[in-house]
């Protein structure tokens, strides 16, 4: 096969490859990854008290339950008519009294809690706004910056579709596939039995595949393509 085509593409293409490395180490991508944190946290705080909120409701739902099973039975001042069956019912009462007295309690905490989960969780939604606007501008640099990059470099955008045109669709994919991998060059020269990249005797699995020039291989080791000159 003819590799002229794609090794001058990887060529200009390695002076891309840079661009976008400094692109995503940029402080304008810096500023996007921060806020987005910071929106996670925001977002995880919210559901935090989502769930807590829910977990409150349904201990309200207990305390209903509670209050309900709490009135002792109407029946217990029926037929009163001993000191003894007085004190019995009187204890039924208190017990009764004491138990209202605790779920009043219990519930007071309840809202309380209530009460502070809205003003935190509208803090919160206040900071997301913000942030949201933030991430807003900050995508905004990073596009000024992209769309910079993308005009000072157009001759070689523009050379590399032209070569794009001439390059086997099937090598082209898996040029791009091991680009993705952040493993470029990607197509490397089959030197000495090794692969020029990994540096790894790959003659025992691949050399009878390299045998004349514009052979192809992967390399077994870094999965790069190697190719005889
Ligand atoms: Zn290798």
């Amino acid at each position: 096969m003819n590799l002229d085509k794609i090794l001058e593409y990887q060529k200009i293409d390695q002076e891309i490859y840079r661009l976008e490395l400094d692109l995503f180490r940029s402080k304008e991508a810096a500023r996007i990854n921060n806020v987005k944190s910071q929106l996670g946290n925001v977002e995880a705080a919210l559901l935090r008290l989502n769930k807590e909120t829910e977990d409150l409701f349904r201990a309200i739902e207990g305390f209903e339950r509670e209050i309900s099973a709490a009135f002792p039975d109407k029946s217990i001042t029926d037929g009163v008519n001993t000191l003894e069956k007085i004190e019995t019912a009187e204890q039924a009462l208190n017990a009764c009294l004491e138990n209202l007295s605790n779920i009043e309690k219990e519930s007071k905490k309840i809202f309380d809690r209530l009460n502070s989960i809205s003003k935190e969780a509208s803090k919160q939604y206040d900071t997301g706004m913000y942030l949201s606007g933030e991430l807003r501008k900050a995508k905004e640099e990073y596009g000024a910056l992209y769309n910079k990059i993308k005009t000072e470099n157009k001759d070689n955008f523009a050379r590399l579709n032209e070569l794009n045109a001439d390059i086997d669709p099937a090598l082209m994919a898996r040029y791009k596939t091991i680009r993705d991998n952040r493993k470029m060059p990607a197509i490397v020269a089959y030197v000495n039995g090794n692969c020029s990249a990994c540096g790894i005797d790959i003659s025992i699995e691949v050399g009878e595949k390299l045998k004349n020039p514009g052979d192809i291989a992967e390399c077994p080791s870094c999965r790069r393509l190697v190719y005889h000159k």
